[in-house]
Formats: structure tokens, sequence, C-alpha cells
């Protein structure tokens, strides 16, 4: 006998896109999450990260507003008021579900689970639940690096517990995370250090856009050091101090943050009594219909390690669905040419083949087209800061396999080129297309 026709463990982007799809298709679902509705997006991701980034927006524009003539003084951001607003916006989300998951008739359990067996898995209150379907979407959580003294340093959930800009900020890291956390406080008034074990930001984005705002960025304050070797972290009063693996310890900080990378949860899962695989890091594995080695037992997610986006977790999630309730067989989640943003300063927007990439799949082939330029305000404002976008094209026919954007309004720009990209679009497409007129978005069709 089965209580359920599925039981989701986990309420993040991945869990409540499954139980709302299942629910849709008339199954009988159980959602299990013990923490806040929404997961790391909504908590402790993508929502206050970008609250946060709009603040730093808003930041850059008042000061050029001033160079322009609008008789504002350049204040600093109160910290307390705005953060009142970022965390009101996320509580109409937690309402938002709660109403939409009541409405569903999903069973909501506010617990921890782990696996007893395939088809049964026990709360923490022991309670046993059982349904001959379960999806694995337990996310995964920060990571420290392993050295003396990491337990000083905060995570990027303890960026989220930040109510003042810290003076002085170590961020650790160079991936997506660091640039955007180092760019956010070093805008609302922190001065950034950034110390990096690769010797350039973003090490999987494209080199010139990456170059390009590691100078955006050494312009703004933020200090870049490259191949850095982080040996241990000291107290030096209530400040600590970084101590290189050479042994020198620069000056002292007052708030340390590792953005070093993301570990699945899975611990705790008991996933050794069903025999679930899971890789070296602890990521469940699946196959391209997220299916695991064990028969009713699925994962999509973060937990899974592929592409940890949120709209891919709800993608894969809601493919599964339509496929194990919807009838729809063939669903699956199709991981290439998923686009994506950094929230920097200003913002990288990618999807496709990078050049490194594409010359790696099409040697010669490989024809790439760029065009730099100051976007209208920031030429007004004579603000240095400039775009880059560049296009990466394979064939006579030259079908556009990347496009690379930086730059103001990049975020916003690239969803439609995404598709455009999709569909196979070649560069005589884009020449076909004309331009918006003045805009940063029409270079795109106008590269050559
Ligand atoms: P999560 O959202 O992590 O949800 C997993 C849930 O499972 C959690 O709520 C957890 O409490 C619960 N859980 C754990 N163990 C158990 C258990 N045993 N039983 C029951 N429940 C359990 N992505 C973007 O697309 N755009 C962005 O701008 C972006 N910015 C980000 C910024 C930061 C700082 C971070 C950290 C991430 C960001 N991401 C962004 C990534 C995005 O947040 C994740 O890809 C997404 O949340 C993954 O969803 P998920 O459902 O797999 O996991």
């Amino acid at each position: 006998m089965s209580d359920f026709d599925l039981i989701v463990l986990g309420g993040g982007s991945g869990g409540l896109a499954a139980a709302f799809r299942a629910a849709n298709h008339g199954a009988r679902v159980a959602l299990l999450e013990p923490h806040l509705l929404g997961g790391t997006c909504v908590n402790v991701g993508c929502v206050p990260k970008k609250a946060m980034w709009l603040a730093a927006e808003i930041a850059g524009k008042l000061s050029m507003a001033e160079t322009l003539g609008f008789a504002t003084r350049h204040g600093q951001l109160d910290w307390p008021v705005f953060i009142a607003h970022r965390q009101r916006y996320i509580e109409n989300i937690h309402q938002s579900y709660k109403r939409r998951l009541d409405a569903a008739g999903i069973a909501t359990l506010p617990m921890r689970a782990h696996f007893v067996d395939a088809r049964t898995v026990e709360c923490n209150d022991g309670v046993r639940l059982r349904a001959p379907k379960i999806v694995i979407a337990t996310g995964g959580r920060p990571q420290r690096l392993q050295v003396a003294g990491a337990e000083l340093a905060g995570v990027s959930d303890d960026f989220f517990h930040l109510c003042h800009a810290p003076k002085r900020v170590a961020l650790i890291g160079s991936g997506y995370i660091a640039v955007e956390l180092a760019g956010v406080l070093q805008a609302l008034g922190s001065q950034v250090e950034l110390f990096a074990r690769n010797s350039r930001l973003l090490a999987s984005f494209d080199a010139e856009l990456a170059e390009l705002l590691a100078e955006d960025y050494r312009q703004s304050g933020v200090h870049l050091h490259f191949d850095y070797r982080l040996q241990a972290l000291e107290r030096d009063g209530a400040r600590i101090r970084l101590r290189a693996a050479d042994g020198v310890a620069g000056e002292a900080f007052d708030t340390v943050l590792f953005a070093t990378g993301r570990q699945p949860n899975t611990d705790g899962l008991h996933l050794e009594n069903v025999g679930v695989a899971m890789d070296m890091r602890g990521q469940v594995q699946v196959d391209a219909w997220q299916s695991t080695n064990v028969d009713g037992v699925y994962a999509v997610g973060d937990v899974t390690g592929q592409l940890t986006l949120t709209p891919v977790a709800i993608a894969a999630a809601r493919r599964l669905m339509d496929r194990l309730f919807g009838g729809q067989s063939g669903a699956k989640l199709d991981y290439r040419d998923v686009a994506t943003v950094v929230f920097s300063h200003p913002p990288i927007a990618i999807v496709g083949l990078t050049e490194a990439a594409a010359r790696a799949q099409h040697g010669d082939a490989v024809q790439v087209f760029r065009t730099g330029f100051r976007p209208m305000l920031y030429a007004l404002a004579d603000v240095p800061q400039r775009s880059l976008f560049k296009l990466v094209c394979v064939g006579d026919e030259r079908r556009i396999v990347g496009i690379h954007l930086l730059g103001d309004g990049a975020d916003e720009i690239m969803q439609g080129f995404a598709v455009a990209l999709k569909r196979g679009i070649t560069l005589d497409d884009l020449h076909d297309t004309v331009a918006i007129h003045p805009t940063s978005a029409e270079e795109v069709v106008l590269m050559r």
C-alpha cells in the first residue's frame, strides 16, 4: 500500500516544480522541506542576490546622475531599510508557495527525511511514508576550503545576514558567486579584495570578457589577487588575516567569505540503504531522463551537479513529471545551449560555446565577430566602462554557436537571442534583422 504516488525530498526550485507539475497531472504528492520553501534560490541565492545587485546598480546610477546634472547628493544605502524591502519580497514568495501548495492538494511536511528502502522514506519524527516514485531534490550547500581557521570565514549564506557593508572584505574564489558578491559589496561601500587560485576570473566563461570585467572591477576599486594559494585564516583581534602558502600574511579584514564551490546534500539521505549511485563528490548520478540506477528513484537540480541553475532544476523536474504522470514518454531536458547570466557590474550573459570550446570542436571552421562600445549613458556621464559583445560562428553558413555579452543590459538582452541560437540561426539571419536604435542590443545584429 502506498500513501502517495510521489514523494519529493526538498522544497527548493526543483522539488517545488516537481510537486506542482505532478499534482497538476493528478498525482497524490507529498513534499518534504525542513527549512524555508523555495530552497537556495529564494532564500540564500538568486532572489536576495539579485535584490542586492539591484541596490548596487542603483548606487552606480546615482553617482552618474550627479555627474549628469541631477541635484541629488549621492547617499549611502541604509541597509536595514533595503533589507526590509528584500525580505518582504521573499516573504510574499513564501506565502504564494503555501497558497499554491494548499490549492494543489500537496501534502507539505516541514521535515527532513531519509531513505528506508526504494519506496519508503522516514521523516525526522519517525513517521514513514511510502510511494512508488521518489524524487531527490535536496540541492546543495556552500563549502569552505579545508585550511586552518576556515571556520573564521563565512560563506554565501552569511552574506545574506549582513546588515551593513563591512569596511574591508576578502572574497575567496573566482567563480560567479565570488564575482557577484565582490561587485555588490564594493558598490555598496566595502573595500573588497578578491583572492583567486586561478589566474583569471570566471574560468569557464569567455576569456576576453573575463579580462575586461577584471579591468572594470579594478577601476571600481576591487583589488584582485590571482594565483593566490591560501594556507590559513588567523584571528587578529576582531578581524581576520589571510596567510598565503608562501607564508606572507596581508592586512586584516572585517569579513572573509568563501565562494569556493558547493557540495550536494546527500549525506544523511541514507542512499546506501537503497544503492543509489553517487559520484566522488556525493552527487546523485542520473541518466538523461533524471533516473538513478534504482527503479522508481529520480533526482533533479543541484544534487545531481548538472548545470546548477534554478531554471534548469525547474525544467528538468517538469519534464520528468510530464514523463512519469503526464503520458509524455519522450519528455526530457535538453541541457545544451542553456543561457546564463553573471550578475557582475556590468553583467555578463552567455549562451552556447565559448570561442575556445568552439575552436576545440570545430577548428578552423570557427569565425569570431566582436564589438566593443560605450553604452550611451556611460558615454554621456564620461564613465569609462565599456561593453564587449562577441559572436562565435561555425562553417561557411556562419551558424551562431555562441553569444557572449558583457555590458549594461546584457542580462535582459540575452533571453531572446538564446531562443534564436537554439533555433540554429546564422549571422545572415542577424544581419537580416533591422536594429532597434539607439540601444546596446542593436550591436548584436550589427556585428560584422
Ligand atoms: P535547493 O534550491 O537548494 O533546494 C533543496 C532543498 O532541499 C532545500 O530547501 C533543503 O532544505 C532541502 N533538503 C535538504 N535535505 C533534505 C532532506 N533530507 N529532506 C528533505 N528536504 C531536504 N541560479 C540561477 O539560475 N540564477 C541565479 O542568479 C543564481 N544565483 C545564485 C546565487 C547564489 C549565492 C547561490 C548559492 C546560488 C545561485 N543560483 C542561481 C543557483 C540556484 O540557487 C540553484 O541552482 C537552485 O536553487 C537549485 O535548486 P534545487 O531544487 O536543486 O536545490
